[in-house]
């Protein structure tokens, strides 16, 4: 699928503003953004690390499901999201490859993306999210 770098690496947390903080003197820097992705039942804040980010995730509903991730598993990391140039092409790519996408269609996510994720099942157990940046014209 030409993954070019790890964009983020999604962690699930129960509460947005202590796991902020936590992480800001872990990591040294501030969260740059806090960001509701509605459809998907999260809020989400960020922290850059180099060419990658730190991606934390709060459920805002019972039906989220990073609140179905936390109640099964507890805290920590949710998914590793690879930057990809074209993501339509990725998708195919993959499921000629035999992996199963989540969904059917790109989806918007946090971060002005576009983003697909790859079933767990068919990659090694890691939920893998597919992410490329949403140009002008789509
Ligand atoms: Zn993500």
């Amino acid at each position: 699928m030409d993954a070019l770098r790890v964009e983020h690496i999604g962690i699930a947390v129960k509460n947005l503003e202590d796991s902020n903080a936590l992480f800001k003197q872990l990591l040294g820097i501030e969260h740059y953004k806090v960001e509701e992705v509605a459809s998907e039942y999260v809020n989400t804040s960020f922290f850059q690390v180099g060419e990658s980010k730190i991606e934390l995730l709060q459920a805002t509903a019972d039906s989220s499901a990073i609140a179905k991730f936390v109640e099964k598993r507890g805290e920590g990391i949710h998914h590793i999201a690879f930057e990809v140039e074209d993501i339509h092409a990725s998708m195919q790519d993959l499921r000629e490859n035999g992996f199963r996408l989540l969904n059917e269609a790109p989806k918007r996510g946090a971060d002005n993306k576009l983003v697909c994720f790859v079933h767990p099942k068919t990659a090694n157990g890691v939920l893998v999210e597919l992410c490329q940046t949403i140009r002008e014209e789509e």
